[in-house]
């Protein structure tokens, strides 16, 4: 199923773009809840982090080490966070897997 997520990866979608390579995409939230607020997401449309499989392990793994670069990159390399809503009831609102790197302000714990 084709999300608003594939149509940013396809061009469809303007987006503020902050890193590509083969694997993923990152670009700013349209709606940011934090001075740093980055979405990096597969190119391969996995809807859910529960639908990824053991062949994706790689691609989970370069996530989260491009997320990691990427919050260094943007100055918050000492403290960030990341988020990853799996399914309605989590907040998830697009089903296309993606990880929300947040920074540049506290974070409280438990979150909401
Ligand atoms: P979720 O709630 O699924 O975890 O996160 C979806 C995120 O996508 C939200 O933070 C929302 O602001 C962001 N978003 C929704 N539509 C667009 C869009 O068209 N462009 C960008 N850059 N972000 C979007």
């Amino acid at each position: 199923m084709s999300t608003l997520f594939s149509k940013i990866i396809d061009r469809e979608i303007p987006a503020n773009i902050v890193y590509e390579d083969d694997l993923c995409l990152a670009f700013r939230d349209v709606n940011p809840q934090a001075p740093m607020h980055i979405l990096i997401i597969p190119k391969k449309p996995v809807a859910m982090l529960v639908d990824a499989t053991v062949d994706d392990q790689a691609l989970l793994g370069h996530l989260l080490l491009k997320a990691g670069d990427i919050a260094k990159q943007e100055g918050y390399g000492d403290a960030f966070r990341l988020v990853v809503n799996n399914g309605a009831k989590a907040g998830q609102t697009v089903f296309h897997l993606h990880v929300h790197i947040l920074g540049g302000r506290g974070f409280s714990w438990p979150p909401g």
